[in-house]
């Protein structure tokens, strides 16, 4: 692994794309808005991009339609897309460092995990739907005699993808991957404050051999570019990760606009259960940490509420401190960073809106206070909250920043009950040594992943999702392609 210098070093030897990419190359944008990039680890200009309008995403969906007619993707050999999106997987990894550094410098993300984790995970995730292009089979429906019924899955034509920013590369390959894979265009909408890897992946995939117009990326704000989108009479499919909030308007621009059918991965405010019988409590209060502080604590499953066992609550609780007290905020770039910055200005001035909120409203335990890091950045100490009601504010929004709530619960029912208890159902984790109770909770506790004494569990194989208003429909694994695809029934008659 490189040292801080290093890569600061590399980050100011970047090169930046900064035009939307449209049909195969970048093209200048109609009007002339831009997006300014800014490092939030330093407050500091990194460089500005074009901010894409309702011309430039009509153009897109225009180049991205003639090349589905065209059919040199949407009807090529299977084969031929396997290997393509395989050099694509492999000019990701090649890439790994300059994409790592792109996404770090860009919202702020350790490079620890970008380089080792998102990166590396996005290639795996482009080389998986790879290998699905000529593994997936049709089926014959039962019919009379001298009838066959074929049911082949035909790609639907263009997709848009539009995704938010805590994890921008791995989440564009989420949906661009599986698009592609079945045979699809994509036009993707990159968030305003993480437009880089996007447009670098646009090229690589160029470079992959994925024809012109297939994959465009058009940079821009949500409701401008994002909107046109929504509401493009000829866009086929729209996939969306992002907040609930925007997540309902996009269903309304689908049912203004085409009917489109809409994919909707959107937030959480997970719990955590940990019952007393946990074998490892260090451990628990361990991954307590990283479910809750990874990535700043923007992460739609983030692990936001943890419930504890009131008969170990106090020393759970003191495990956890002393964990917390040692996580080091620094640059994102240095490898020895615990915690980096939040996203931006906005995004800091809404976390510490709500730990102000928490204040009133429980015991803040430690954490709540904005610090400087060489002068500035936009950091939150990690920040704990403890006897929180889980009726409370700061337990039912989603924070999206590194605030924990803890709720002490006194029995196994009780713990469902407020596990559940939120409009949201991504994720959940509980921590138990007994086998029983552990399949009994998870039965009952509605999330789309429920990781037992793990938390996070995810991988490109795995469904990805939720319930309620975390939305509807799965990233990830075989299920995912039912989303960029639709069956299509051949009748045959032969007497
Ligand atoms: P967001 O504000 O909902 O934005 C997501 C995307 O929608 C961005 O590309 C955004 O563009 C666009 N958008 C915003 N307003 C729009 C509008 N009026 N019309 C059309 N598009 C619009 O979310 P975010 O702040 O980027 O990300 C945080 C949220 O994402 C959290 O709620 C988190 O839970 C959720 N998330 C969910 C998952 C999951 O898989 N379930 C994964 C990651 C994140 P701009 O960039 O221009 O705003
Ligand atoms: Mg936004």
């Amino acid at each position: 692994m490189p040292t801080r210098e290093q890569w600061r070093e590399r980050a100011a030897n970047l090169e930046f794309r900064s035009l939307p990419y449209i049909g195969g190359e970048p093209v200048e944008p109609a009007g002339a808005d831009t997006i300014q990039v800014i490092d939030p680890g330093t407050g500091q200009h990194v460089t500005e991009v074009a901010a894409g309008g309702e011309a430039d995403v009509n153009r897109a969906v225009a180049s991205a339609r003639e090349a589905f007619r065209a059919g040199s993707w949407s009807r090529a050999d299977p084969a031929e897309r396997k290997q393509t999106l395989l050099r694509l997987a492999e000019l990701v990894r090649r890439s790994a460092e300059e994409l790592a550094l792109l996404d770090s410098l860009n919202m702020g993300k350790l490079i620890t995990d970008s380089y080792t984790g998102d990166i590396p995970h996005a290639a795996d995730v482009f080389q998986w739907y790879a290998e699905t292009t000529d593994k997936t089979y049709g089926e014959i429906a039962p019919s009379g005699d001298g009838d066959l019924a074929l049911v082949t899955r035909e790609p639907l034509g263009v997709v848009a993808a539009v995704i938010p920013w805590n994890f921008p590369f791995s989440l564009a390959s989420w949906k661009v991957a599986p698009a592609l894979a079945a045979g699809n265009s994509v036009v993707l909408k990159p968030a305003e404050q993480s437009p880089l890897s996007a447009l670098r992946l646009a090229e690589l995939a160029a470079e992959a051999g994925v024809p012109a117009g297939v994959l465009n990326v058009v940079p821009g704000y949500g409701e401008t570019a994002g909107q046109a989108l929504g509401r493009h009479p000829d866009v086929d499919c729209l996939a969306f990760t992002g907040s609930s909030e925007v997540g309902k308007l996009f269903l309304r621009y689908s049912s203004e606009s085409n009917m489109k059918p809409v994919w909707l991965e959107c937030g959480g405010k997970s719990p955590n259960v940990v019952f007393a019988d946990s074998e490892d409590l260090d451990e628990a209060a361990e991954r307590a940490c990283f479910a809750v502080f990874w990535n700043q604590g923007q992460v739609c499953s983030s692990n936001s509420r943890l419930l504890v066992e009131r008969s170990i609550h106090d020393d759970f609780v003191s495990r956890l401190l002393d964990r917390v007290r040692g996580i080091r905020l620094g640059d994102q770039l240095d490898p020895g960073t615990k915690m980096g910055p939040l996203v931006d200005e906005t995004q800091l001035e809404r976390v510490l809106g709500y730990i102000e909120r928490g204040r009133g409203e429980a015991t803040l335990a430690v954490g709540g206070e904005r610090v400087a890091i060489d002068g500035g950045g936009c950091f939150v100490e990690p920040t704990v909250f403890t006897e929180v009601a889980n009726s409370s504010v700061i337990a039912q929004d989603e924070i999206f920043g590194p605030v924990l709530a803890v709720i002490p619960f006194e029995d196994e029912a009780q713990a469902i009950e407020i596990a559940n208890d939120t409009r949201y159902g991504l994720a959940a984790s509980l921590w138990t040594s007994n086998v029983s109770r552990a399949l009994r909770v998870s039965s009952r506790l509605r999330a789309g992943t429920v990781s037992v004494n793990s938390v996070h569990a995810n991988g490109a194989p795995i469904p990805f999702g939720g319930f309620k208003e975390s939305g509807f429909g799965r990233d990830l694994s075989l299920h995912s392609l039912e989303k960029y695809s639709a069956p299509k029934t051949t009748w045959i008659h032969y007497g």
